[in-house]
């Protein structure tokens, strides 16, 4: 499961990049081990009235080193964007790893849509958790089935 780095950040998902950076580093001076510490000192002492959540550091630094990167953000977004419609349901088709067609050179995965276009997945992706790709045509989703640990068959006993 991808974490939502926008819910993270606190911006939207069309936020420039000067916007999310200067979300960041505001977060970064809220959520700083330092300033949390006065923090829960000072949300002790006013029970119940401070809201604030406290994100951990180490989240806002992983949502910034991604969403920084323009080629990591476009990555990220198709990728968050195929995990919210799999979430919505929409999923238009189960297929299994093994069906789909590996690519040394790119070193992804693909497999045929029935508009002509592709779904791709790359093995990157899929080190990240990523079960569902976007055709890169028309708009069906496919989920892919694979063992993210080494858990192979021997079927050759016979
Ligand atoms: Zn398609």
């Amino acid at each position: 499961m991808l974490k939502d780095y926008y819910a993270i950040l606190d911006v939207s998902q069309d936020a420039s990049l000067t916007e999310i950076k200067q979300q960041y580093q505001r977060l970064l001076l809220i959520h700083h081990p330092d300033k949390q510490l006065q923090q829960q000192t000072a949300t002790a002492s006013l029970k119940g009235s401070a809201g604030l959540k406290l994100i951990p550091l180490q989240d806002i630094k992983e949502a910034w080193e991604c969403l920084r990167e323009p080629n990591h953000r476009a990555f990220y977004d198709s990728s968050l964007q195929a995990m919210r419609l799999h979430a919505n349901g929409q999923v238009h088709d189960d297929i299994d790893l093994d069906d789909m067609d590996f690519d040394e050179g790119s070193g992804s995965y693909t497999f045929p849509c029935r508009c002509s276009g592709e779904y791709i997945i790359s093995e990157d992706e899929l080190e990240l958790g990523v079960d569902t790709v976007v055709c890169s045509t028309c708009s069906l989703i496919v989920r892919i089935h694979y063992e993210a640990a080494e858990d192979e068959d021997d079927e050759d006993t016979n």
